[in-house]
């Protein structure tokens, strides 16, 4: 018996795995398997991390793995685009009809043709390892994927040097934690851990963030900003950090690259000028800045836990620069306790080359397109400027028409005749409805597959805990007998997925203890920058980036203003922010029953001001609207929404929704100051009651 493999009884296996979903906290599983058929999932008590604790959503797997309506066999398209009309296929069928239209397109321009794929898995196998050496070995267009992260992690790259930061365990022993952009009780729940822990102990908690979440409500405090103001919100704390020099000067004049620079444009920013852009008071700045400066004042630790939330605005870039810039102030990296987390992916020594294979498109370099802008791109013609029209799409691992902004773009595009479109999918998603192949995907519980995390720094081996059911195959299977069937023979397309999880970490990480144990903690320092040694050109923390400014860009953060605001949106006054349901993870988990019947329906929470300025009330179905389109959903007047900003929780799928639309009918395909990245959050609406609706469930 293979030795990851506990057998509590004759006909029971416990088998070790990972989450493969797009959260920090990346938990390690057991699967309990009774003949063949899991019947349990369970957070694995042996990894710290996950302690033996999983979220609601993912506690509810087998339920999502047997789901009746799990696509189980390749399906072709009889009806029109979007119909979700298909009929069962043989996969001999499906793949030799697929690779003879790719090769087809290929003859003529390679880069025709675009893989749309992100975080479905977060592994790295069934993720971007044989897919990417398919489509580097074809020419593929390349596509930049900036959906969730890009903004903030650029950010990041030019402030400490990559996404790296405190250790997470640490927070446990933080004096004071400020939960930035981060509804941790529902998004990062194992952070929550630690983050209750300092408090048992006397820390203090202060959550930033336009909703009053879960998180917020367990916090000593909230700081209910408008969206898009935190960049203005960290100046002015330095303005008072600066004012009361509650400043490390030793860390500052060692350990920072643009002090002076950064200190004068810091002093801009008096707290009553951030109190009017933040839509907050001068007394709350004033005492988060109190309440951070005591620590660099009494030598104790002060950690930040930023999250994505915050960067999905014009100036994300800059507000995580400046968020993970604050830190170096006061002199928080010295405790392993203080400094900031956003990210720790970059601490995985990932060999993406070898997994990857980008020397498979040997001379060829082909066009890059973002996958923000899908909705546009779709619907360009040839020219110079882009290249050839996109003829063909394969989408792996996400559901474009619910997720990506401005949807109705993006399903003009989906319904394009002349579009080949393949999705490979667990369920007949939004997305899938527009393919012209679905062809049936393994869940975790299914296949080999290894991990990084972003918000620990364990690596984490998924074994198949279950055969794949039905005619389910791998991601990396379809794409080795496409392979095969393109005629491509180079031997890397042979590598098994085991040998793809070996490839991931070569060396750098004892597979046979990840056998064993299911994950491996990496070896990294308590207070990694407690002297210097950031990960940047300089080594130093650059409050002043050269390569930005060598850009063109200013090499100094600052607050830039959302591309929406009431002044540039006339007719739509009110910010609308778009941050999960709590059951359901981005578009996944939202056609689970046990989930959605919690969830009901699409919710658009409102501040009573803003509900009785509208003449609506809670239980009201109601038009939200914009130049873009709009979408129906019931509203909440609730105390988590605080006034000029409304939540529309998502990501629902259309067809699931009120009436075929969901949130993203309204965001738009406008990009952040750095990283490229879509701008959920800078979004201006109108509410009103709706007049009649016709549901759309089925
Ligand atoms: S908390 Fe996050 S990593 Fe853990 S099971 Fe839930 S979704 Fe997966």
């Amino acid at each position: 018996m293979p030795h990851c493999q506990t057998r509590p009884s004759e006909n029971t296996l416990q088998i070790k795995g990972a989450c493969p979903h797009d959260c920090p906290d990346t938990c390690a599983l057991l699967t309990t398997v009774e003949n063949g058929i899991a019947t349990k999932v369970q957070g694995n008590p042996a990894h710290p991390q996950t302690d033996g604790a999983l979220c609601t959503k993912v506690s509810r797997y087998t339920e999502r793995t047997y789901h009746p309506e799990r696509v189980l066999q390749p399906l072709r398209r009889v009806g029109a685009k979007g119909a979700g009309q298909f009929e069962p296929v043989s996969w001999e069928s499906a793949l030799d009809d697929i690779a003879a239209r790719l090769q087809t397109i290929a003859a003529h321009d390679p880069q025709a043709i675009l893989p749309y794929s992100y975080a479905g898995t977060m592994g790295l196998v069934q993720g971007e390892s044989m897919a990417a050496r398919f489509f580097h070995r074809l020419g593929a267009s390349l596509l930049e994927r900036t959906i969730c992260a890009s903004a903030g992690g650029e950010g990041l790259v030019h402030t400490i040097g990559a996404k790296v930061g405190m250790r997470v365990e640490y927070f446990a022993q933080s004096r004071l934690i400020i939960i930035w952009g981060s509804n941790s009780i529902t998004s990062n729940l194992h952070f929550w851990r630690y983050a209750n822990q300092a408090r048992r102990a006397g820390a203090k908690l202060i959550c930033i963030d336009p909703r009053k979440t879960e998180t917020a409500d367990k916090c000593d405090e909230h700081i209910a900003l408008l969206p898009g103001t935190d960049g203005a919100l960290a100046l002015s704390v330095m303005q008072q950090l600066i004012t009361h020099d509650w400043l490390d000067h030793a860390y500052l004049s060692h350990y920072t690259l643009g002090w002076e620079a950064l200190r004068a444009r810091a002093l801009q920013w008096p707290p009553e000028r951030a109190a009017a852009v933040c839509g907050i008071s001068v007394a709350q700045i004033e005492a988060l800045a109190r309440d951070y400066g005591a620590c660099a004042h009494n030598g104790q630790s002060a950690a930040i836990r930023m999250n994505y939330g915050l960067q999905r605005v014009h100036g994300g870039g800059n507000a995580v620069r400046l968020i993970a810039a604050l830190p170096a102030l006061i002199g928080a990296w010295r405790h392993a306790a203080g400094g900031v987390l956003m990210s720790s992916s970059s601490t995985f020594p990932v060999q993406r080359a070898k997994l990857e294979r980008p020397d498979l498109l040997g001379e060829r370099r082909p066009r890059t397109i973002n996958m923000a802008t899908i909705g546009d791109d779709l619907l360009r013609a040839d020219s110079a400027d882009f290249g050839p029209k996109i003829e063909a799409l394969l989408v792996y691992n996400s559901n474009p028409v619910a997720i990506a902004p401005d949807s109705a773009r993006v399903v003009q595009g989906f319904a394009r005749e002349d579009l080949f479109t393949v999705v490979m999918e667990h369920f007949q998603t939004d997305t899938a409805d527009y393919a012209d192949y679905i062809l049936p995907a393994t869940t975790q519980l299914e296949h080999w597959d290894i991990h990084r995390s972003y918000g620990h720094t364990d690596v984490l081996l998924n074994r198949p805990a279950i055969a794949p059911l039905g005619q389910a195959k791998t991601n990396t299977q379809v794409f080795r007998e496409l392979a095969l069937r393109l005629g491509f023979v180079d031997v890397c397309f042979s590598d098994s997925d085991e040998d793809l999880c070996r490839q991931a970490y070569g060396d750098a990480v004892d597979f046979d203890q990840l056998l064993e144990h299911g994950f491996v903690t990496l070896p990294t320092p308590a207070a990694p920058f407690a002297q210097g040694g950031f990960p940047t050109p300089s080594g130093k923390c650059e409050f002043f980036s050269q390569r930005l400014a060598d850009r063109g860009l200013d090499g100094l953060p600052d607050h830039v203003p959302n591309h929406e605001t009431a002044q540039t949106s006339p007719g739509y006054p009110l910010a609308m922010i778009s941050p999960p349901a709590r059951n359901f993870l981005n578009s996944s988990f939202v056609n689970v029953p046990s989930l959605q019947a919690t969830e009901l329906e699409p919710v658009l929470e409102i501040h009573q001001d803003d509900a009785a300025a509208r003449q609506v009330q809670s239980g009201d179905v109601v038009r939200v609207f914009n130049d873009r389109g709009d979408y129906h959903c019931r509203l909440r007047v609730s105390p988590r929404a605080r006034p000029g900003v409304v939540n529309g929780l998502g990501v629902w799928w259309r067809k699931l929704g009120l009436q075929g639309t969901n949130v993203n009918q309204l965001t738009s395909q406008a990009l952040t100051d750095l990283g490229h990245a879509p701008t959920f959050y800078d979004c201006m609406v109108q509410v009103e009651r709706a007049q009649r609706v016709e549901p759309t469930r089925t």
